[in-house]
């Protein structure tokens, strides 16, 4: 966050506009879930409160809507000078609120995740029929040209 509040400046776009939007939570890669037991420890990570997990462009990640402590009233950083790596790095003009980031999944609870493994569960199971069905058509389709 910068303190530049020029109309279009970088400091007005984040503590006006945007209000501190990424100061508002921190975000940590999760080992990719794949087993049942992996699946519900994340079903257990989003029982917690301001606890969301996210995939985006393959990886899995977790989402804690917790507030950084230096954050200041008006939107501003208390700690700009000495402020970590991570936010120096991070580029105001292309974050979450300048563009729109893309997530293939996105659970705000446990209930949306257990919807979606229920889903995708009903999914594979429908996925062995449609390819057996698939398999046989042609020798349908053989079998009614040479009748
Ligand atoms: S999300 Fe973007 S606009 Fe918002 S405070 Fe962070 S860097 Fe600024
Ligand atoms: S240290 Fe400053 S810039 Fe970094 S998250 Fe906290 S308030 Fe935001």
């Amino acid at each position: 966050m910068t303190a530049d509040f020029a109309e279009g400046g970088l400091g007005r776009q984040c503590a006006v506009l945007c209000k501190a939007g990424c100061c508002r939570y921190y975000s940590l890669p999760l080992e990719t879930p794949r087993t049942d037991a992996q699946f519900d420890d994340v079903r257990w990570y989003l029982m917690h409160e301001g606890t969301h997990v996210y995939k985006h462009a393959g990886d899995w990640y977790l989402l804690v809507m917790n507030e950084c402590k230096n954050l200041l009233p008006n939107n501003l950083c208390g700690i700009y000078e000495t402020r970590p790596r991570i936010c120096r790095e991070y580029d105001a003009t292309d974050c979450e609120y300048t563009g729109e980031v893309e997530y293939e999944l996105y659970f705000d609870g446990a209930a949306k995740l257990e919807a979606w493994l229920l889903e995708r569960k009903a999914r594979r199971k429908r996925a062995p029929a449609a390819k057996a069905l698939a398999k046989r058509s042609p020798k349908v389709a053989r079998s009614r040209k040479r009748a």
